[in-house]
């Protein structure tokens, strides 16, 4: 028998609960069962983004949010700065050029959060910037960026948007919209929402809404401003993903019922005990200042490949994790502990990797690893 195990950040593993939602019969999306199911997601998404403004959900994976962020709000030739702190970072950069907008790129060395300081400093010199766009978390090196300061920054500006992509921080890190003056914030199903891909969210505040009045990048498909008047009435300008509807209603009672300061804490804990117990087997943090809390990047230890420990783990004990992206692939590899995550699947991912280790000839202290992480999650307490 092989049973398989999904440790990579996205999609990740799916609650037998949410599953079994999905599987419900199909409901016809003009329905008044379906309206009712609409608008109560659309609420708890609210809660979940910690907003009082809209947050419209789309057919589409996270990408199709993050376009529909830059087209929906910008025009011909305006200027925006992107972080650009590794591949997602980068597709911010790559959207705003294909759709004509004067793109600011602020390289960020793979590992390291963006310095605030920069940004303050490109604002001053272009205040004509209409966005600087972000990652909340930057999935390929596993950095966390300052959404909070960036944030700030920009909240006094009323002709520049704060838009974060928070495809993998939704749900894993605090990222308060409203509190933050976070105007556009992305996500994604099939990430910490415990749903397969297909849906993107996207939270639009008041002062995003003004841009969109304004906006004329061309659109269709993802018009925010057609979704916003229909998901008002809890329907969609088009057919839904009635399925996936139906899976995130669950989706959403599961992290209802666990509350977000429980979220936050369980993804921070699983994080630390992660790199804990990676360290102590020899692997060095490619985000060693700002990690974080949905994915851990790291160096093998010396004398591994990355391409071999992904490959073993997979080939020989059916666990998916994710090696580097671009310039990072072959050098490093990436553990997810996001969404449906729990002590046990770090104990597993930890443990899989020293049998793995052992196997490329490494010599270590046999379950140190699994020590440190136990250690960390013991004191951690209760989840
Ligand atoms: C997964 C992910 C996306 C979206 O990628 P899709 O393949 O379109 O789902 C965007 N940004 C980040 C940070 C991600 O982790």
């Amino acid at each position: 028998m092989k049973k398989y195990y999904l440790l990579a950040p996205g999609p990740t593993p799916m609650p037998p609960r949410v599953l079994q939602a999905m599987t419900r019969p199909i409901l016809h999306h003009r329905t008044k069962e379906f309206v009712a199911l609409m608008k109560s997601v659309s609420e708890d998404l609210r809660w979940l983004f910690e907003t009082t403004s809209d947050v419209l959900i789309l057919n589409s994976t996270g990408t199709g949010g993050m376009e529909a962020s830059v087209t929906n709000f910008l025009s011909r030739g305006d200027k925006a700065i992107a972080v650009c702190g590794g591949k997602f970072g980068k597709r911010w950069s790559q959207i705003g050029k294909a759709f004509g907008v004067e793109m600011i790129d602020v390289n960020v060395a793979n590992g390291e959060a963006v310095d605030p300081q920069t940004i303050a400093k490109l604002l001053d010199e272009h205040p004509d910037v209409r966005a600087v766009f972000t990652q909340g978390s930057e999935t390929s090196t596993g950095v966390a960026h300052p959404v909070k300061e960036i944030a700030a920054l920009v909240r006094n500006r009323p002709e520049t948007l704060m838009v974060v992509d928070g495809v993998t921080s939704v749900g894993v890190m605090p990222q308060p919209m409203d509190e933050w003056g976070i105007d556009v914030l992305v996500s994604g199903s099939q990430k910490a929402f415990m749903l397969p891909p297909g849906l993107a969210f996207v939270g639009v505040s008041s002062k995003a809404w003004s841009f969109a009045e304004r906006s004329n990048l061309p659109k269709y498909y993802f018009n925010l401003s057609k979704e916003r008047k229909t998901q008002g009435n809890g329907e969609s300008a088009y057919t839904s993903a009635v399925s996936l509807v139906m899976g995130l209603r669950e989706s959403l009672n599961m992290m209802k019922e666990e509350g977000l300061a429980a979220i936050f804490r369980r993804h921070a804990l699983l994080a630390q005990a992660t790199r804990e117990g990676l360290m102590a087997l020899g692997c060095e943090l490619l985000a060693k200042t700002h990690p974080s809390a949905a994915v851990t990047a790291v160096y093998p230890p010396n004398g591994v490949a990355a391409g071999d420990v992904t490959s073993t783990l997979s080939k020989k004990y059916n666990i998916t994790a994710a090696g580097g992206q671009d310039e990072l692939k072959g050098k490093i590899f990436r553990i997810a502990h996001l969404g449906y995550a729990g002590r046990f699947d770090v104990i597993t991912a930890i443990s899989a990797l020293e049998m793995v280790f052992k196997e490329l000839g490494y010599k270590f202290d046999s379950g140190i690893g699994v020590a440190t992480a136990h250690r960390v999650l013991e004191e951690g307490g209760d989840l």
